[in-house]
């Protein structure tokens, strides 16, 4: 495109070589430069580490990273720690964890490092004040010195009126502000070291007027808002203008974000606007909201606990409260199944598809089939996608993982092929590996006690005897297969005339120590014909 538009004005010039003509040139291609840049998809993830990140912080990221993946572009990830008083130890480390542990990886972003670092909005605050100092001097903003108790007076005398105190174009020219003072006794206060704030001037009887790429066009009047603070007293932005400098400055070309930041949309425009930059204004689209599993409302951070599932990726301890609150990760999900699960929060394929790897998502992803509306989420559904993952693994992998997570805390070592059988006859039966014990101890324990209920049923008196003929059957076998034990204990059975049922019922008591598990014949053979013996003969002593 660029290379075009050369050509193009070098043949202008060739024909009316005169200095407009080069002025045009040179704004032109540095237009197409912008322009070009621009057309580069750069979107970022820019949590505040005030704490863990919510699921639906995770979502936000996630359909962040997706859309950069789609369109070819580059997804980054930016701190904003301006907030002193709200920040939190450990929370950005906690952020970048969980983001890696979804697979959700920037390209750029603090500890990765890319040509706009740093990424930490506290180590770029001398940056800031500059674009204060511009807004102010363009009569966009003015200084406020109203103390937080004068605030608050003001809201108690709104309320004893039942009104509500606003600071904007009704209240702003009786405050203590520069514009009441006047900047020569601005300037005189901010130098005999009077606290101050940066508020912007929000216009007066406009409406802002912007196409969000989920929710269409979307309108706000102006003198619904208040003059919020851009700078404060301690040398930091707040978010609203820390925010718009750095998406300019990082070159961000879509903002992807939660639906709580939409009423902050006008202001971030008018900002665009103020700082000149309207022309480089990104993109917006405003994510639906997750719903509780009830339907109604935002599902909070406390939500998970008081309703038994994560709300968080990883698990967190408060470091104030020492609290720890439970994680996807340590529950035993797997990270492609919360992602599968998270990217159906308000993103729709269209079809009725609903297993997607993330390379999968990546490439069907569009804001289009984002919806408006909030998304209910459903912790059985969680569960059901982490079973459909569970079954589509690697016999290996899972018995590795069962092995490690399971069998190894207990001090159980068994040869992985054997664990590797085990896992494939029960993880159709299981959402999580650690549920696979409850499905398969028997392969690796003897049972301890039997169940109270199979035994009055299936154990009849003449059971032991029964019993103690299947032990010589057994004992006979010489290749302990799941085919020949099968084969050879059904014959016995069927010459002896025996009940099929009575048999194999009162085997598996002995074996399982319940009524349930795989195919008999294909236990025995795990356990070896000198445990399967062992079982039955304690069976024939305790029961
Ligand atoms: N720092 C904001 C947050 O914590 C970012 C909002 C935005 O993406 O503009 O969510």
């Amino acid at each position: 495109m660029l290379l075009i538009s050369i050509i193009n004005i070098n043949f202008l010039w060739n024909r009316n070589g005169n200095g407009l003509k080069c002025r045009v040139f040179v704004t032109f291609a540095h237009q197409n430069f912008r322009v070009n840049n621009m057309n580069k998809v750069r979107v970022r993830f820019a949590p505040s580490p005030t704490g863990p990140l919510h699921m639906g912080g995770v979502r936000t990221a996630l359909f962040n990273y997706l859309f950069a993946k789609k369109n070819n572009g580059e997804f980054i990830v930016r701190i904003e720690d301006t907030d002193q008083t709200r920040f939190v130890p450990g929370a950005e480390a906690y952020i970048m964890e969980a983001l890696q542990w979804c697979g959700i990886t920037p390209v750029e972003g603090p500890g990765i490092g890319g040509a706009y670092a740093p990424y930490r909005q506290s180590e770029r605050k001398e940056m800031y004040l500059q674009f204060s100092q511009q807004l102010i001097d363009a009569g966009w903003a003015y200084y406020a010195f109203d103390t937080p108790e004068e605030l608050d007076q003001k809201r108690k005398e709104a309320e004893a009126n039942k009104e509500v105190f606003v600071y904007n174009q009704a209240s702003r020219n009786t405050l203590n502000n520069s514009l009441y003072l006047g900047m020569e006794k601005a300037e005189a206060l901010i130098q005999a070291g009077t606290p101050y704030v940066v508020r912007f001037k929000m216009p007066e009887n406009e409406t802002v007027e912007i196409t969000d790429l989920v929710r269409g066009k979307v309108s706000f009047k102006t003198n619904d808002l208040d003059d919020k603070v851009l700078f404060k007293g301690d040398g930091l932005p707040t978010y609203h203008l820390a925010n718009v400098v750095d998406d300019y400055k990082m070159q961000i070309s879509h903002v992807i974000r939660g639906e709580e930041w939409l009423p902050s949309l006008p202001l971030h425009a008018l900002l665009y606007k103020a700082l000149g930059w309207e022309n480089e204004r990104p993109e917006f689209a405003h994510l639906p909201l997750i719903l509780k599993p009830v339907g109604k409302g935002k599902l909070s951070k406390r939500d998970g606990d008081k309703m038994g599932f994560p709300v968080f990726p990883l698990q967190w301890e408060d470091p104030q409260t020492n609290t720890i609150s439970a994680g996807y990760r340590e529950e035993g999900y797997f990270p492609d199944a919360f992602v599968n699960m998270l990217a159906l929060l308000g993103w729709n394929p269209g079809t009725e598809q609903e297993i997607f790897s993330l390379e999968e998502l990546g490439e069907l992803f569009s804001l289009e089939r984002v919806g408006k509306s909030g998304s209910r989420f459903d912790p059985e559904k969680t569960k059901w996608f982490n079973h459909q993952y569970l079954i589509q693994k690697e016999d290996g992998q899972l018995a590795q993982l069962f092995a490690e997570q399971v069998l190894s805390p207990k001090g159980i070592v068994a040869d992985s092929a054997t664990v590797e059988k085990v896992v494939g006859m029960v993880k159709e039966r299981v959402n999580f590996v650690s549920e696979m014990w409850g499905q398969a101890s028997f392969f690796f324990e003897a049972p301890t006690e039997y169940d109270a209920k199979t035994a009055k049923k299936r154990w009849k008196e003449d059971t032991p005897a029964l019993m103690s003929d299947l032990i010589k059957v057994l004992e006979g076998i010489e290749e302990f297969t799941p085919e020949n034990t099968e084969e050879l204990v059904k014959n016995w059975i069927q010459e002896q005339e025996l009940n099929m049922g009575a048999v194999m019922n009162a085997f598996r008591l002995a074996i399982v120590g319940a009524g349930r598990g795989p195919h008999m014949f294909d236990i025995i053979s795990l356990i070896g014909k000198e445990e399967t013996i062992a079982r039955i003969s304690t069976a024939i002593e305790k029961l």
